[in-house]
């Protein structure tokens, strides 16, 4: 299957072409076209398999493409273990999102929380580690996330082995129930079906 074969606007279609991404993975073949119709996804991924396509691109269509008008608000949390993780998804999403009107930012530490959270309340995607997207949750237990419609939990696995569990679940048990919720992880331990039991909502089972 290629990008252009799938139900998917030009602007993305030409920003894939332009990172000369033109065949699916895949697993992109097998979670994208599911993702674009809003299920929620268990996916059985590695790094290297291109997941992180799998969700970018769900994530601009469902919300940011043409015939949408511009939303406010957070739109899509996509949480990864670690910030080398989400600096990757960030550099990706910048540029397959490229033609798409939306503000992205990163929560991962390294600036001050007042700092981040400014840019947080102006962001419709934001990729963060879980200590840190707790660390604002605690602070400001209003974190405003009633606008949400996506979440993705990448390599749900490794998360969960550094111990982020509670925090998982309490940032999960803080989002709105009607989501669509993404989970991708190397592994299918019990503390990730526990995690993918509490997250999602009939899932389709994506392995590859
Ligand atoms: P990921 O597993 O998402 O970290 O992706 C692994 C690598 O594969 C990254 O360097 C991507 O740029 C690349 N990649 C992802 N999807 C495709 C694709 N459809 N065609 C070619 N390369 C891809």
């Amino acid at each position: 299957t290629k990008f252009v074969e799938l139900p998917i606007s030009q602007k993305t279609i030409k920003a894939l072409k332009e990172s000369k991404y033109l065949k699916l993975t895949d697993i992109q073949k097998a979670s994208i076209p599911l993702a674009l119709k809003g299920k929620d996804i268990l996916g059985a991924a590695q790094t290297g398999s291109g997941k992180t396509l799998a969700f970018l691109i769900p994530i601009l269509e469902r919300l940011y493409c043409e015939q949408w008008t511009r939303m406010d608000g957070i739109g899509a949390l996509v949480i990864t273990p670690t910030r080398e993780l989400a600096y990757q998804i960030f550099e990706t999403l910048k540029r397959v999102g490229k033609y798409q009107d939306f503000s992205a930012g990163l929560i991962i530490g390294g600036k001050d929380l007042k700092f981040e959270r400014k840019r947080m309340d102006q962001c419709n995607i934001i990729i963060c580690t879980p200590g840190r997207l707790l660390q604002h949750m605690d602070e400001n237990p209003l974190f405003d996330c009633v606008s949400m419609k996506i979440l993705v939990l990448d390599e749900a696995d490794r998360c969960l082995d550094m111990g982020f569990k509670e925090t998982m679940n309490g940032i999960i048990a803080n989002l709105p129930p009607e989501r669509q919720t993404l989970l991708f992880s190397a592994t299918q331990t019990k503390s990730v079906q526990d995690l993918a039991r509490l997250s999602l909502k009939d899932p389709s089972y994506v392995s590859i």
